[in-house]
């Protein structure tokens, strides 16, 4: 038994997706020609100055009523001094002890279970640039689009205890970040940002233990795999008595560990000190009103109503809710068509491998929930077999065409009558006299190599059930 208890606290960044930065009016699309998007405040000029794009506190606002925040009606944007290439200020505008919001929670899902996890606040500050290292010319390149690109800072409590929930918990972030359509919550490409704290502590001991900082994390699988590794690390140094320091540490992928980065840096190592190019943020009770009433319903609420509602089990609403659009999407073929664990299942199954191949959101792809709900009801009717409705998706899926029409044209109705069926199953008995008589001595599993014959014969259009029946009037 581990005598150790696990505790994690994560520092989140993610992307605002407004159109122009947060003091400028530069754009922040993605993948444009180094520094296009940028201009003297970007830039970093000397006597220019900030102008606060409002759109990114909205944003800002919306995730943090998200989460049962705590609006502060006034805070302050810092400076937080640090030198590096990326960053021709020299400082990166943040906030520091007045942030836009404090006191928050956010209801994760683990193993079915739900857990509640503090939020400690939720600040904005602004993003630095990008330095690229090319080593066959040995030198390194300064792209400062990035520079100016409006971020929140979502903190957590120390209320995590395991790299599952950890794992759980960025989910639920994203999750919300995508429903309010504020942020990408794209790991791979840096516009959902994790630095993860880990620490442990003997069972029943008040006091945390020493914690370590991981950062470099740039996927869900490889937060959870650096936190495992910091846990079984961190487990063998208290073992061995070996003495803990505070220190940031950076996760090496590619071979699955941390190694030791820096000693902790502490806030007063920044100087931070408030921004005098930038007035307070005074936020006033009005626009937190009416942004809350603009606030969609979220993905816990809707899990639990489709759970409610539709009667389908937790994974699914799970999944399914994990896109806004594929919930949609979901509720759409429902509405049509009232079989919603059936409906699940399609979605699940067929349609998330078909969106996954393909690379597309259902949004992007041209099947409609009427597709989806003809074919489910074209099953449930016999009119054509589950086999059939399998092989025709992916032609539904990939051109959009319409299930009813395409099984009139390829002839693919089921064959549900008797007389005609009764003939097949009798040239199958006929064709196989040996497994015939294995049957009747007693091999009973012989009868779904006798439906797999009929199947054969009728390119799957045979009613199985029909069948079965007609095999065991036959055969016993
Ligand atoms: P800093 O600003 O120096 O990074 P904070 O006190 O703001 O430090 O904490 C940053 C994150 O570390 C928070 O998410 C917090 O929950 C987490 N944290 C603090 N102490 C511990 C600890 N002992 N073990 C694990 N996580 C911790
Ligand atoms: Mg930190
Ligand atoms: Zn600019």
């Amino acid at each position: 038994m581990n005598k150790y208890e696990t505790i994690i606290g994560l520092e989140v960044h993610a992307q605002l997706k407004t159109e122009s930065k947060i003091f400028c009016g530069c754009s922040t699309r993605f993948g444009d020609e180094p520094n296009v998007n940028t201009c003297p405040v970007c830039a970093g000029m000397p006597g220019t100055l900030p102008v606060l794009n409002k759109r990114a506190v909205e944003y800002a606002i919306k995730m943090a009523l998200a989460v049962d925040c705590r609006i502060n009606s006034r805070s302050i944007f810092a400076r937080k001094n640090y030198f590096y290439p990326d960053l021709p200020k020299g400082y990166q505008v943040s906030q520091l002890e007045n942030p836009l919001a404090e006191h928050g929670h956010i209801v994760i899902l683990v193993e079915g279970r739900e857990k509640d996890i503090g939020i400690t606040r939720i600040h904005m500050e602004e993003d630095a640039g990008k330095l690229i290292h090319s080593l066959s010319e040995g030198v390194s390149y300064v792209d400062l689009n990035r520079s100016g690109v409006p971020l929140i800072e979502i903190v957590s409590e120390p209320d995590i205890r395991s790299p599952q929930e950890a794992s759980a918990y960025l989910r639920a972030l994203r999750g919300i970040l995508r429903c309010l359509n504020i942020s990408d919550g794209n790991m791979e490409e840096g516009s959902f940002r994790c630095d993860a704290n880990i620490s442990l502590r003997p069972y029943g001991q008040p006091e945390f233990g020493v914690r370590s900082e991981i950062k470099n994390l740039n996927s869900f699988r490889n937060v959870q795999k650096a936190l495992e590794y910091e846990v079984s690390r961190q487990t063998d140094m208290l073992l061995d008595r070996e003495e803990m320091v505070q220190e940031t540490r950076l996760f090496d992928p590619d071979k699955g560990i941390t190694v030791s980065m820096r000693g902790k840096e502490e806030a007063h190592d920044y100087r931070y000190y408030p921004d005098p190019d930038l007035v307070p943020l005074v936020v006033d009770e009005q626009w937190i009103m009416s942004l809350r009433r603009e606030l969609p319903e979220l993905p816990v609420a809707r899990i639990n109503r489709f759970i409610r509602d539709y009667e389908i089990p937790a994974e699914d609403a799970q999944l399914i809710t994990s896109e806004r659009d594929l919930a949609d999407f979901f509720e759409r073929t429902v509405d049509l068509y009232a079989e919603p664990k059936k409906i699940s299942n399609w979605i699940m199954t067929e349609l998330l491998r078909e969106l996954n191949q393909a690379g597309i959101t259902v949004k992007e792809a041209v099947i409609r929930p009427e597709h989806l709900a003809a074919l489910v009801k074209m099953v449930d009717d016999q009119v054509i077999s589950t086999k059939i409705a399998k092989n025709i998706f992916a032609e539904v899926f990939s051109k959009g065409t319409d299930p009813e029409k395409l099984v009139k044209d390829k002839g693919l109705l089921q064959i549900s009558d008797q007389s005609e069926l009764e003939r097949i199953v009798d040239e199958v008995i006929e064709a196989n006299p040996d497994e015939v008589q294995k049957y009747r001595g007693g091999r009973k599993k012989l009868m779904s190599f006798f439906v797999g014959q009929v199947m054969k014969k009728t390119k799957g259009q045979a009613n199985p059930g029909l069948v079965n029946q007609i095999l065991k009037d036959r055969l016993d």
